[in-house]
């Protein structure tokens, strides 16, 4: 065998090391299986929520473990602030996003969802004893405040005359509310409700009437190469009741049936 001089060893060893770690993040040496990469932000209760002890739960978190399970993967979760995920997704530094993530024609410029999972809509907050906001006419010229990166946000900047307040996580902006500084959040309805109703947020209401319609989807980078198994799996849980399961779980009510696409 031709003698390595010290400096080629160490470039033998280090690409050793570089292959081993590639191996072991895409699939567990002993089983073969694939582990997804997936990226969530903990903070959109009840769809993802990191307990005290530091674990991942929520909607999204069964729903994605499910998929995985029948598509024959693994998923190790990553959290991360919603405002990166697509820039994460675009530099395919994760396999997939989960995290109420609305399926947007702006988006799918730059990356691909999967089927819709979730049906979702925004919804207005205001403060309970608030009489003059009940709906979106009488935004104009308010103060609201929204999660940046969020389908609230853009729908925000639609109104006329609005002074925007952009915050990192829902928590934020609901104690911006209650304390007096904005007149209106406008976010997803269904974590707003959920957070009302088990967050200790006292002295809020959700203006009935929803602003939008929007379906959630599972968000890779483009031509990612799990989005088939992961649309069939969707449609497998959907099928065999594992997905009304999940939903009566967290939601304590019936699922509405889900399109095919958006
Ligand atoms: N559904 C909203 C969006 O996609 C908010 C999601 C979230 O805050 N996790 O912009």
């Amino acid at each position: 065998m031709a003698r390595l001089i010290p400096c080629q060893w160490r470039q033998l060893i280090l690409s050793l090391i570089c292959l081993l770690l590639i191996i072991s993040c895409h699939s567990s040496p002993l089983t073969g299986v694939k582990s997804l990469k997936v990226a969530t932000d903990p903070t959109f209760i009840p769809f993802e929520i990191q307990t005290a002890n530091g674990n991942l739960e929520g909607f999204d978190i069964d729903l994605m473990k499910a998929i995985a399970k029948v598509a024959g993967l693994t998923v190790q979760f990553e959290s991360l602030p919603f405002d990166g995920m697509i820039s994460t997704l675009q530099a395919n530094r994760v396999d997939a996003a989960i995290s109420g993530i609305t399926i947007t024609a702006e988006r799918r410029k730059t990356i691909s969802f999967s089927r819709p999972y979730f049906q979702a809509g925004l919804a207005i907050t205001v403060r309970q004893d608030n009489q003059d906001i009940q709906d979106l006419n009488s935004l104009q010229g308010k103060k609201i405040a929204v999660q940046i990166g969020s389908t609230g946000a853009d729908f925000a900047k639609t109104i006329p005359n609005v002074k925007i307040t952009t915050f990192n996580s829902g928590s934020e902006f609901f104690q911006d509310l209650i304390n007096g500084n904005v007149d209106a959040v406008i976010s997803d309805a269904f974590a707003t409700l959920y957070a009302i109703k088990n967050g200790n947020l006292q002295g809020l209401k959700v203006i009935e009437n929803l602003l939008t319609q929007e379906y959630y989807g599972i968000a890779t980078p483009h031509d990612s190469p799990h989005l088939e198994a992961i649309n069939q799996g969707i449609a497998a849980l959907l099928s065999n009741g594992t997905y009304k399961q999940i939903y009566q779980k967290w939601f304590n009510a019936e699922p509405p049936k889900l399109p095919e696409t958006p």
